[in-house]
């Protein structure tokens, strides 16, 4: 039986209905496919808590920033070099959190 005070659970769709984001035009995040190729964890696949890394059948990652929340997770659990060059989205733009 679930204690009347346990936290209601809410979906990945839910939780990212609850935020906006201001897409800049250049993106402050960028991956290099070709060193992905030769990693063996994916770390940034399982890593990334907006789901924007996708793992392609040739080895290399499909990553899209737009959805980004600039937490820098990525950049951290990353252990290629060069594989993740990473900034905060110019001045003005990215991730904006609201109440639901
Ligand atoms: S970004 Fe880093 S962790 Fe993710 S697949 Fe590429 S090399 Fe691996
Ligand atoms: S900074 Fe955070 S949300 Fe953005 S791509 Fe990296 S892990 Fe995902």
């Amino acid at each position: 039986m679930i204690p009347a005070s346990a936290p209601v659970p809410v979906s990945f769709e839910d939780r990212m209905a609850t935020v906006d984001f201001r897409v800049a035009a250049d993106a402050h995040i960028t991956v290099d496919g070709d060193a992905c190729r030769g990693c063996s964890t994916r770390a940034c696949v399982t890593a990334c808590p907006a789901n924007l890394f996708v793992p392609m059948a040739d080895g290399g990652i499909l990553f899209n920033y737009e959805q980004c929340f600039e937490c820098g997770t990525c950049y951290l659990v990353c252990d290629t070099a060069g594989a993740i060059t990473w900034r905060y989205p110019e001045g003005g733009h990215g991730v904006a959190f609201r109440r639901s």
